[in-house]
């Protein structure tokens, strides 16, 4: 029996093959009909015997082209109409939301398989690609996404790359960034000042350089990166004073899972995100004596490890290397670099040696970032791989711009049930990184094609995404506090709404009482919250100094747990740098002299890194609490004492016996070691504990986390354990980050919940 049916696609089903394969799909079910792109989708019509439309739908499903995401299918019979033959026809036009932006993708194995051999037209070149990888997003130049409007329209295709272009069967029909090396980009050496070296091959001599020690800035896919011989300690070190970058980890892209397994403890979820397209680096337990110089990731228990992702890092760790350092190629607190001139002008002091090729890149896009905890998949940077793929919501919300916080900052538009998410951007610290922001702020209206009148930011009025706010023609400014973001970013991609108890624990966030806030017990919903609880205030002598200097915060907690007697205590654990500070200090701390209050869970790590002498000054946001992390893995111990405390209608979480706990405990002999596993361990029973006290007055159940120190896996995984066993039920991050990078999605949410009171 001949049927026609008509099927809609929606969900990732553009710019990533979808048509040829459908095309190839009906041709080898000898069906006749025509697929198409819509504005909601891809539309499909098949004609033929009933049991070839069924065996044709069941192939659809059973193998979709790997970057597609069906969310959804339609289906409807329609009349017959007697075609000839399967067509692919042109993409209907006009209407919003044409074609989404897909992200870049690493090199497929089939093109991995062309380039390796001799035989194939483009054996070794370095920009090969097809429609099921290569660069996309950082391609574009404007939308629709269309060779013309990418970096790609300056090299016309050669007639073999135009046949495959055009040839709806073949696996580069429409792939825009097709090349090959007769009509596509190539790669240059540049001196350190940006002279051109005539080397025939400069892909063998940068091989060279770097068996030899040398820094060399590679021009990759969504910028640059600064590379050195991992295992060549020298050269890493010297790429380290270099770039002013003392201590933090540096990146490292390992030649295969093999490599990985041998550094690093992969299991299957990590080899799991190691292997996928976006090809993210995946933070994994170090294993003792490898051979990556100790200088890549001094103090901290993880590696940050990547898998090749372009054809150029392919050949680069073909042969000679197991491992190369791979850092985001940018000054201190700068965005990365992605213009040859640009790059040569940045890093002139840092870069021995520049490979650049003639493929632009239009948008800025650092590497990902994961690692598993609670067994899971978690994002701690959004970028390349992922984004601009929107984040699908539950619900549709009148359009929103969100602008984000100021560190680790992101962009997102609200439209209908989609958020878009803006590739990290950074701290907003410098000149540079908020030109940055307003590229961003450009291309995500692009992406997302509005430019929403309702603008959502931060509480904070100094950040400089909230005086962005004011700068915009917006019709309504709406002010979201940090933490109320922080567990609304949750709740959305969770896909739950009405109120629950909140938890959101970071290092800093402007308060509605003007104070520093950071250890929060919230009951929120989309549109509100009260704070109900948080880690008892106590103060940061020197305000920023105390960031850059934990020991000042040990003092203060001494100060909160003994009093007066705090001196005596600081001496004897050899806390304090140098005597004539104890005055100073006891007199700027009981005169409150630049000295804010705090509810900081992050600064309170920072604190007891310093009491346990891990280190009195960090040198990069979040040091001591990654080297504190690092100091309980695998130890024993117990948790300590604490308070809760009714006041009012708030509750406040006291660690005063906690520190006199950890005091008491160095004095008798303890071992840091098991002290830093009795730190987290009273976290856990504390942030369950109040959780509990909140249950009981109010009857909420489900639990949301979120917030910077639930990166810590100890943590994390310990408060889920504690609250489950609890009966709660919890909810956490899956595909955006804990850490700041949410703030943006929470702000929309709640944003676009109030608006749509
Ligand atoms: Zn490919
Ligand atoms: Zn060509
Ligand atoms: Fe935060």
């Amino acid at each position: 029996m001949i049927k026609r049916v008509r099927y809609l696609f929606s969900g990732v089903v553009q710019g990533v093959g979808f048509r040829p394969f459908i095309y190839r799909m009906a041709i080898s079910h000898s069906l006749s009909g025509f697929v198409q792109n819509r504005p909601d989708g891809v539309v499909v019509e098949v004609e033929g015997p009933a049991d070839a439309i069924h065996s044709f739908m069941s192939s659809v499903n059973k193998d979709p082209p790997p970057l597609a995401d069906i969310s959804g299918i339609s289906s409807e019979e329609v009349e017959i109409k007697n075609d000839k033959a399967f067509r692919i026809i042109e993409s209907e036009a006009g209407g919003p939301g044409r074609v989404h932006i897909t992200p870049d993708i690493a090199t497929c194995d089939d093109c991995l398989k062309e380039l390796l051999d001799p035989a194939d037209r483009r054996f070794r070149y370095p920009f090969i690609n097809c429609t099921n990888c290569g660069p996309r997003l950082t391609i574009i130049k404007d939308i629709p996404y269309d060779r013309i409007n990418t970096s790609m329209s300056c090299f016309p295709m050669c007639a073999l790359c135009q046949e495959e272009y055009e040839n709806p069967a073949d696996r580069r029909f429409h792939a825009e960034p097709n090349a090959c090396p007769a009509c596509g980009p190539e790669l240059a050496l540049l001196d350190g000042k940006g002279k051109p070296l005539s080397d025939r091959d400069p892909l063998e001599k940068v091989i060279k350089l770097l068996l030899a020690g040398y820094v060399v800035a590679i021009k990759g896919l969504g910028g640059f990166h600064l590379a050195v011989d991992a295992a060549n300690d020298e050269a890493v070190k010297r790429l380290r004073s270099r770039k002013f970058r003392e201590e933090k980890p540096l990146a490292i892209m390992v030649r295969d899972l093999e490599t990985a397994s041998r550094i690093s403890m992969i299991g299957k979820e990590e080899e799991h995100i190691l292997l996928s397209p976006q090809r993210p680096i995946v933070l994994a337990k170090k294993r003792e004596g490898d051979t990556i110089s100790h200088a890549v990731a001094p103090g901290v228990s993880d590696f940050g490890i990547m898998l090749p992702y372009t054809p150029l890092h392919h050949m680069l760790l073909e042969q000679h290397f197991h491992a190369l350092v791979m850092t985001s190629a940018n000054q201190v607190d700068e965005p990365i670099c992605i213009e040859n001139r640009e790059a040569i002008k940045r890093l002139d002091d840092i870069a021995d040696y520049f490979l650049v090729h003639n493929r632009d890149i239009l948008v800025r896009c650092d590497d990902s970032i994961a690692t598993v905890s609670c067994g899971k998949r978690r994002i701690i940077r959004r970028s390349r791989g992922f984004a601009p793929i929107p984040i699908t919501l539950t619900k549709s919300y009148p359009p929103i711009l969100a602008l984000g916080p100021q560190m680790k900052t992101t962009i997102c538009i609200l439209k209908g049930n989609l958020a878009f998410l803006s590739p990290h951007i950074g701290d907003m610290e410098t000149p540079e990184a908020r030109d940055f922001y307003q590229e961003s702020l450009t291309l995500m209206q692009k992406i997302a094609e509005c430019e929403p009148g309702i603008v959502a930011c931060d509480l904070h009025p100094a950040y400089y995404t909230t005086m962005i706010a004011e700068g915009l023609s917006a019709s309504r400014v709406i002010r979201i506090q940090h933490h109320h973001a922080h567990i609304v970013s949750s709740m959305a991609e969770n896909g739950i709404e009405g109120e629950v108890i909140g938890i959101a624990m970071d290092g800093t966030g402007y308060g509605t009482d003007g104070t520093v806030w950071g250890g929060e017990f919230l009951i929120a919903s989309e549109s509100n919250f009260t704070r109900i609880g948080h880690v008892a205030n106590y103060l940061l002598p020197g305000g920023e100094k105390a960031i850059k200097e934990p020991w000042r915060i040990a003092v203060s907690l001494l100060k909160q747990a003994y009093g007066d007697d705090w001196p005596g205590i600081a001496e004897s654990l050899d806390i304090v740098p140098h005597k004539s500070f104890y005055e100073t200090m006891d007199r700027i701390m009981t005169q409150r002299f630049n000295s804010p209050m705090t509810s900081s869970l992050g600064r309170l790590f920072d604190g007891v890194a310093a009491i346990l002498r891990l280190r009195r000054k960090v040198t990069f946001e979040g040091q001591a609490a990654m080297e504190l992390e690092a100091l309980a893995k695998g130890k024993t111990g117990s948790f300590l004492q604490f308070n809760i405390e009714e006041a009012g209608d708030v509750i406040h979480l006291d660690f005063s016996p906690m520190i006199r706990g950890i005091v008491a405990a160095l004095r008798a002999g303890r071992s840091r070691e098991e002290l830093a596993l009795s730190f987290h361990l009273t976290l856990q029973a504390a942030f369950c504990k109040m959780a509990r006290t909140i249950r009981d007055k109010t009857g909420l159940n489900r639990v949301v986390l979120s917030g910077g120190c639930f990166q810590n896996r100890i943590l994390t995984e310990g408060t889920v354990a504690e609250l489950e066993k609890a009966g709660f039920e919890v909810f956490f991050h899956k595909a955006i980050p804990t850490n700041d990078g949410c703030i943006s999605l929470g702000q929309a949410v709640c944003a676009g919940a109030q608006a749509m009171r």
